[in-house]
């Protein structure tokens, strides 16, 4: 029996762990003492490891590269060479006939670490000419990073999760740590036991809800009436921190004229809370010595996610909770290296480490380092992740090369993205399963699991820690990194990178962010947060330290919007909302954990619709009744659970089933700004079958 020390391949938590192999499978994880789950993992943690073992339970592991030589044909088992040629070919045609930028690429925030994706990223800017590489980040962070990048200079987490202990007040928002991030949601207790002051935002009782100080019953779509209440409270009661306002930020006079029509009396029927109650919250949080607000996607997948990241920011500015210790903002990544992808640049605008594409100087740095011509290099923004099936319609992109996600189960409107992805000239997708998108695809390459392959990822605050190999490859997976080195190579730009390390020590040299993050720092269960600027840093558990923001000109920055209703209310013919959300036993488009023996034994397909009792009275709905769920893009059996925790008027569901897919129902609208797609509101139906 041997043991393997890695890092828990699904939430942002970054829980480190030992892999135990028998015979060449891996039998058990063990917790280990990492920085941020202290020997404590969760149901996915200690159950969701068996996948690498080919368990076939829903889908076996890709073994071998497939193409399908035109559309129509059949799936063909080819050698790596043949399949690495025919993509080359392919992609050097559309170029020819249609420019780099009809090719559109995203990384993987989950597996392959940020080796891979800094390799992919460098054959999409340096080999093929574009900018067109985004990750999953858009479908949910997206908002969260442009937001927190015009407010306070970074996309990231400002504090570190041990740190949430720490504090006296956690605000949730749009958050349900106990299902996204368990160890997470541990730490919460944790600081609650210690006397912190808990306040939950959320239409839903969801389960830190039912040990909050305070639970603001919020109906679904309103954050940033009642955020902008919320700041009009601390303002209106002068708890505002006005020295730390007058030093720090800037704009504050701008954002009143906009917040000050936000008393809570003048928003409670579109908040659904009682007025005395936001006043009540906005004292808890302005008033406590330290505070933190944590959200994740409830707040981003609206319609209006970039407009409720700034309205929460401007929370902490107007009262100072940043920049000090255990204060801050926690926008919680999901998937486990979705920061990561951000941190190597798989993103239209970005460099690796947050370096601009438009900046010249940035261009030429990469440029000598890359050994290419500067005008290799494209200033042009790229294209998101969201913009494909617009891209696709009219025929500006022609190629998609999915690198380790699904977006066949993950994004909006199922049947608009599979008429995109067989609309394609060409869909290349490297993965590890035969995936929803996969099977879509021309061309398909075999690539080593999580559990074959070692690298860093990065944690939701900013943690790179290091995860390691613990069986050998499944028939002919190769590593990612080494599939775009083969392409590159192939496609006229030749890399030769021979170990993870050594990719690892090009992006310190390119990333003065990240520089001081040593392979040898991260050992074990070592670890290094950016930033590290160099070697001897010990690495930054807190951002804006006494107000010293990272924007251009080194002060936070205040933006206000008035409130705007969802895209698409509930009306007579689809009466309910329907809300996406997570489960804490699967994970994300499910491929892995639906092929772990004791998580697929959890549930089963279809997937329930959660609902309100009353509202299954009204239709003659029970407990576990199979059901249909409607809405104006399609029609899904799914079976109700009923619990009087959900709100009336609103249905949730999770997005990892097949059948019974929620997004077959989900509404194709983004955030104009980071172009996060609106998941968390649209209007359904639920009727008895
Ligand atoms: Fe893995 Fe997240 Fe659970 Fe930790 S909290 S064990 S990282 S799924």
């Amino acid at each position: 029996m041997e043991k393997h020390i890695t890092v828990c391949p699904y939430c942002g938590a970054g829980c480190k762990m030992n892999l135990v192999v028998e015979n060449g499978y891996v039998v058990e994880a063990e917790p280990a003492d990492g920085v941020t789950n202290r020997g404590e993992l969760c149901l996915k943690g200690l159950y969701g490891h068996d996948f690498v073992n080919d368990t076939k339970i829903l889908t076996p592991r890709l073994t071998h590269p497939m193409i399908r030589r035109e559309k129509g044909a059949e799936l063909e088992r080819v050698s790596w060479d043949e399949a690495l040629d025919f993509t080359a070919e392919r992609l050097k045609r559309i170029i020819d006939e249609h420019g780099a930028e009809a090719i559109m690429l995203t990384g993987s925030s989950r597996g392959p670490g940020n080796e891979a994706n800094f390799v992919m990223q460098k054959f999409v800017r340096a080999c093929l000419g574009t900018n067109n590489i985004d990750n999953c980040a858009r479908t949910c962070h997206a908002a969260s990073v442009i937001g927190l990048m015009e407010s306070v200079g970074s996309g990231a987490m400002s504090v570190s999760i041990p740190l949430l202990e720490e504090t006296d007040c956690i605000f949730l928002i749009g958050y349900n740590p106990a299902a996204s991030h368990p160890i997470v949601a541990s730490r919460i207790v944790k600081a609650k036991e210690r006397g912190a002051t808990l306040i939950v935002a959320d239409p839903r009782v969801i389960e830190t809800a039912r040990i909050a100080d305070m639970y603001l019953a919020q109906k679904n779509g309103s954050n940033i009436a009642l955020l902008n209440a919320l700041a009009y409270t601390i303002v209106a009661e002068d708890l505002a921190d006005w020295d730390f306002i007058e030093g720090h930020t800037v704009g504050f006079d701008e954002w009143w004229k906009t917040v000050e029509r936000y008393a809570p009396e003048a928003v409670a029927d579109v908040v659904g809370v009682a007025p005395e109650q936001i006043r009540q919250a906005a004292r808890l949080y302005a008033m406590a010595e330290t505070a933190v607000i944590g959200w994740g996607m409830g707040i981003t997948q609206q319609r209006q996610g970039v407009d409720s990241v700034h309205a929460i920011a401007a929370l902490a500015l107007i009262t100072g909770h940043i920049g000090k210790h255990a204060s801050g903002l926690a926008p919680v990544r999901g998937q486990n290296n979705v920061q990561g992808s951000c941190d190597m640049g798989m993103w239209p605008s970005l460099y690796p480490g947050y370096q601009r594409i438009d900046d010249d100087a940035v261009r030429e740095k990469f440029a000598r380092a890359w050994n290419v011509p500067i005008e290799k290099l494209s200033p042009v923004e790229g294209r998101k992740l969201t913009d494909l099936p617009h891209g696709v319609a009219d025929g500006s992109i022609r190629a998609f090369y999915n690198f380790g996600e699904d977006p066949l189960q993950t994004e909006p409107d199922t049947a608009q993205m599979r008429r995109t992805l067989e609309d394609l000239d060409l869909l290349i997708s490297q993965d590890i399963f035969m995936t929803q998108t996969t099977t879509l695809a021309d061309v398909v390459l075999p690539a080593t699991s999580w559990g074959e392959h070692g690298g860093v990822f990065t944690a939701s605050d900013r943690t790179f820690q290091r995860f390691s190999a613990a069986v050998p490859p499944k028939g002919e997976c190769r590593h990612d990194w080494e599939i775009f080195q083969d392409l590159s190579c192939r496609m006229g730009y030749p890399m030769s990178y021979t170990s993870t390390e050594e990719i690892w020590n090009e992006i310190r040299e390119l990333c003065p962010l990240f520089f001081g993050a040593t392979y040898e720092k991260m050992e074990g269960l070592g670890h290094a947060q950016w930033p590290i600027p160099d070697i001897d840093h010990p690495g930054s558990p807190e951002l804006y330290g006494g107000g010293a923001f990272t924007t251009p000109d080194g002060k936070a920055h205040f933006f206000a919007t008035d409130y705007e209703s969802p895209t698409e209310l509930p009306d007579r013919e689809y009466p309910l909302v329907l809300c996406t959300v997570r489960e804490v036993g699967h994970y994300s488009c499910r491929s892995m954990t639906g092929n772990c023996k004791a998580l697929a034994a959890l549930a089963d397909e279809p997937g329930y619709v959660h609902m309100n009792p009353l509202d299954a009275e009204a239709r003659g709905i029970d407990e576990e009744q199979l059901v249909w769920v409607y809405s104006r893009r399609g029609k899904i059996i799914s079976r109700a659970a009923l619990d009087d925790r959900i709100n009336e008027g609103a249905v949730y569901m999770t997005y990892q089933w097949w059948v019974g897919k929620c997004n077959e129902l989900t509404l194709h609208v983004t955030d104009s700004q980071s172009g996060t797609p609106e998941d968390k509101y649209g209007a359904c139906q639920v009727e008895p079958i």
